[in-house]
């Protein structure tokens, strides 16, 4: 069964490692790459001894033991990773507010602690008395949920910077297990000043010591040198008789993990409604900003948010250099910093960089004259939007693909929250099927 697989990010390597590794033939793979190497979102990228991750600060976490292994073996086992404690925390105002938020309360300035234990109190006794479900709408459930206290010092001016969307543009039903849910006595202890910890399955994760989290990626895909065509865009697929065509070689079996948006323009005789289904598809882009530090170290900070305009258009930085001992030269240190844009809106020009460092300034984190240099990656695809309709249209997208066998995979390719080890968690999955699919024969 030869088969193409389109892009080599974490989802096509991994799909090809797991079929070579069951013991499909390697000759019969071969995956298509636009970009000049493998990684897709995983990439990192060095400047001058600085490394960070192209896609905002990567981490290795999975709640799949078996999943997380394999990703570590293929980058050199153990021996090549460092474990780190999460230390996550939300810069409010000058202060230090624990992470996740309502975790966080007795960290906040007295009358905003106050106004976010009524509101979660008042919302959580309105559900006790209504017994009412969960809004589909997010901003309205962000009310349902944590109440108007913590609506208006966190949630919402947050939210404003990560999604460029009206809260109610978007659903509601992404936010399970995204969107930390503590139990009220947490929240009444945390308001007091009794700490809580909440979102404890991310509170250790892996990094590698070198290279960035491309390592990952980097290790998956060295043993697939031969079968990865880098710089190969796909331009047309075409359905033939048994299978595909990729830029016109024909294949039995294609898994693309392009971005569903981007197929229309590929399969040239997709239907009317099916185009313009996955066209509609909504999502953000974002620009990492690597600022390069003239300061030997940081706080122990994994990674922080930054709710307020005040701060920048950043709404989150990692701490890049305490991932790895490796990811600065000795003496400097480094911040990375996310600013997300509608896919729609143009890149932001050079006045970007002017306003996060001002916002990071603003925000205590960093003095001008220490700053060394920046660099920046902007990356079309990094989130996916859900908005009300995100599901009729991907239903309808996947209709059309069922009906005329073409196999998508991947954050994008099929248009879902994903992290990496869920990629790699769906594509062993994946390749246990199509293994079972040549089987058959
Ligand atoms: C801000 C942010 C933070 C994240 N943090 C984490 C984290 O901490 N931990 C974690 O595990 N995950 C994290 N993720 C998620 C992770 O990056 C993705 O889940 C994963 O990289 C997706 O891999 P993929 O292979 O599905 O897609 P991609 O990486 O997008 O791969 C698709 C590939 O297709 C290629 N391509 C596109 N068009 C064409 C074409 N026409 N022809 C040929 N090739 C093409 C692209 O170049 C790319 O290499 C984060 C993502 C974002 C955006």
């Amino acid at each position: 069964m030869k088969t193409a697989i389109l892009g080599a990010g974490v989802s096509g390597l991994a799909l090809a490692r797991f079929l070579i590794e069951a013991g499909f033939p390697r000759e019969l793979i071969s995956l298509f790459e636009a970009g000049p190497r493998v990684g897709g979102l995983c990439a990192s990228k060095t400047v001058d001894g600085f490394t960070y991750d192209v896609t905002g600060g990567h981490i290795l976490y999975s709640k799949d033991g078996p999943a997380m292994q394999w990703m570590k073996d293929c980058a050199g086992g153990d021996a090549a990773f460092v474990k780190r404690d999460r230390h996550t925390k939300i810069r409010f105002e000058d202060r230090w507010v624990h992470y996740p938020f309502e975790n966080g309360l007795g960290d906040l300035p007295p009358q905003a602690n106050f106004d976010c234990l009524k509101g979660y109190i008042e919302a959580w006794h309105r559900r006790q008395v209504s017994g009412s479900s969960a809004p589909t709408r997010f901003g309205d459930w962000v009310r349902w949920r944590f109440g108007d206290g913590i609506a208006k010092h966190f949630m919402d001016p947050y939210n404003a910077k990560v999604w460029k969307r009206e809260p109610n543009f978007m659903s509601s039903d992404w936010v399970a297990g995204r969107v930390p849910d503590a139990p009220v006595d947490d929240v009444l202890r945390s308001s007091v000043g009794i700490r809580t910890e909440g979102y404890t399955h991310q509170s250790i994760f892996y990094y590698p010591l070198e290279g960035g989290f491309q390592a990952i990626t980097d290790g998956i895909g060295a043993a697939l040198l031969d079968r990865v065509r880098t710089s190969t865009p796909v331009t047309e697929l075409q359905r033939s008789s048994g299978g595909w065509r990729v830029n016109g070689e024909a294949f039995d079996c294609v898994v693309s993990t392009l971005a569903l948006t981007d197929l229309p323009q590929l399969v040239r005789e997709m239907p009317a409604a099916p185009a313009q289904a996955m066209r509609s598809l909504e999502f953000n882009s974002i620009t990492c900003i690597l600022v390069a530090l003239d300061r030997a170290e940081h706080p122990n900070l994994s990674w922080i948010y930054l709710p307020h305009a005040s701060q920048g258009p950043t709404n989150r930085v990692t701490y890049m250099s305490n991932y790895s001992p490796r990811m600065a030269p000795a003496g400097k240190s480094s911040l990375l910093c996310e600013v997300t844009h509608d896919s729609k809106a143009p890149t932001p020009g050079p006045e970007l960089e002017r306003e996060v460092l001002a916002g990071l300034e603003h925000a205590g984190l960093l003095r001008r004259d220490e700053v060394l240099f920046t660099d920046r990656v902007t990356t079309r695809f990094a989130y996916v939007v859900f908005d009300e309709l995100y599901h009729a249209r991907r239903r309808e997208a996947f209709d059309y693909l069922e009906r005329v066998g073409l196999t998508t995979l991947g954050r994008f390719g099929r248009f879902e929250y994903d992290n990496s080890d869920q990629c790699v968690i769906k594509a062993r999955e994946l390749a246990r099927q199509l293994l079972e699919r040549a089987r058959r024969g």
